[in-house]
């Protein structure tokens, strides 16, 4: 889980990622970086924490240049630790390279093999770094061909954003996992995770990258496109659309937020209940508890409260941490849970931790009866394309049926939103999206260190 932004052709490049990334924080909260160029050298600042504590203004004012690209950080390969912070750079024989990542590389272990064997050295244990070793090998005579050359060696989850001091490169892998979206900003270019990070800076939103387009634009913006190979079909995350976008977000081709409650709504066709109120688990499961209540008639309220100053408890990568974190974010509304019979909403289960205490906080409030609604099918595999998700052996839903899943959160009833309902509220075809997690049947083939770490 990562976020990526690159400005290109735009006075203060570094001003704007800056700013695009405050709005992709939710993407990665454990590290931050922009590095950024003036044509002649690049300039950089990466930092293990948020984006509004990373700079003084000072900072950002010597990251010079009308070119930058920058990065917000949640491991999912490698420890988060400060040499594995983002962009990456490196100086190959014709000159300095600079990259960002969104993703993960399915036969890196592989890769890393075999290049090591090759007497390669690392900087970092970031799957992105193979991409540079891969172009330093290659025989390609420029530089943007060795880029496209890596990437054919590459599998897995890839949105990358890369600078020269004179061309900036996007890519997204063939099955368009993640997202990655262009947009114009007065004379240049801007490209990101989500437009969200475009409508804070007053980006204009133009399209999304095709799976497997490779975008150059040099130093005159003038912008070619390059394809890799066609894979069988597309595989769009759909957990980005669950979970991981921010609902104002345009992404896969739709609004995230009307997403979320579409799935709500559908929600609240395959398991109605009858109860007083609607709640939902603040913030993630907002949208579909609206259009759960909408479809049930039943009044939405919320009967619990965020603490604002708490970031994702969940994106804490300590669980001790992520234990204490749920009573310091949420607390209650009792005079909306006493003696009512609740609908409590939220967007996905994961370990099942944070449902069962917000259950045990909602009854401590004095709710007559809680049902509990999840706007995604029960998770039953981890994600190798990007997403942080425990091992199986931590997944609630891989090791309990739905109805134990029940008796663990200590719920009145339960009710999972089917693949199949889920599927058929999104824009793309059922087959466009990866459901890995859901069904354990990936796009393509993990090495098996992967599905099996030590
Ligand atoms: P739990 O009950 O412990 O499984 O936690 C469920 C909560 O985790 C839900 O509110 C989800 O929105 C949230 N969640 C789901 N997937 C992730 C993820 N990959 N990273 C962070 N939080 C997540």
């Amino acid at each position: 889980m990562c976020g990526i932004f690159s400005a290109w052709g735009i006075e203060d490049a570094s001003n704007h990622v800056y700013l695009g990334l405050y709005a992709l924080q939710h993407r990665g909260q454990e590290s931050f970086g922009i590095v950024s160029t003036d044509g002649e050298q690049f300039y950089m600042k990466k930092k293990m924490c948020l984006v509004a504590d990373a700079f003084h203004p000072t900072t950002l004012k010597m990251l010079r240049g009308r070119g930058a690209i920058g990065h917000v950080r949640y491991s999912t390969s490698g420890p988060s630790v400060m040499r594995n912070m983002q962009p990456i750079h490196a100086q190959l024989h014709d000159g300095e390279v600079a990259l960002a990542h969104n993703g993960n590389l399915v036969n890196a272990p592989t890769l890393r093999r075999q290049l090591h064997q090759e007497g390669m050295i690392f900087q970092s244990s970031l799957d992105t770094e193979l991409i540079f070793h891969l172009m330093a090998r290659s025989q390609a005579t420029s530089l943007k061909e060795r880029f496209f050359e890596s990437l054919t060696q590459v599998r897995g989850a890839y949105s990358l954003v890369m600078m020269t001091h004179n061309q900036l490169l996007l890519a997204r892998d063939p099955y368009g996992y993640r997202p990655l979206i262009l947009g114009e900003y007065r004379d240049g270019l801007v490209a990101g995770s989500e437009t969200c990070a475009f409508d804070l800076i007053g980006a204009k939103f133009v399209r999304e990258l095709e799976p497997g387009e490779v975008v150059c634009v040099d130093q005159q913006g003038k912008t070619t496109s390059d394809f890799l190979p066609r894979v069988a079909r597309q595989a769009y995350c759909v957990f980005e659309h669950v979970y991981l976008a921010r609902p104002d977000s345009h992404v896969f081709g739709e609004n995230v937020y009307s997403a979320r409650k579409a799935m709500g709504r559908r929600l609240a066709q395959e398991h109605p209940v009858t109860a007083d109120v609607v709640v939902p688990v603040p913030d993630s499961g907002v949208p579909a508890a609206l259009g759960y209540s909408e479809e049930c008639k039943i009044p939405f309220d919320f009967g619990l409260i965020r603490n604002h100053y708490v970031h994702r408890t969940f994106i804490e990568p300590d669980q001790r941490i992520r234990n204490f974190g749920v009573r310091v974010k949420l607390n209650l509304q009792r005079t909306i849970l006493k003696n009512k019979s609740v609908v409590v909403v939220d967007d996905s289960i994961v370990r099942g931790t944070t449902s069962r205490k917000i259950i045990g906080m909602l009854r401590e409030a004095g709710a007559r009866s809680v049902h509990m609604r999840v706007s995604s099918p029960a998770i039953t595999h981890p994600c190798h394309f990007g997403i942080d998700t425990p091992t199986r052996q931590e997944l609630i839903g891989a090791n309990k049926s739905v109805e134990e899943i029940r008796g663990y959160l200590n719920v009145d009833s339960l009710g999972y939103l089917s693949q199949e309902g889920m599927l058929s509220v999104l824009a793309q075809t059922k087959d466009s999206y990866c459901v890995g997690c859901f069904s354990g049947r990936y796009p393509e083939a993990v090495d098996v260190e992967l599905t099996n770490p030590s």
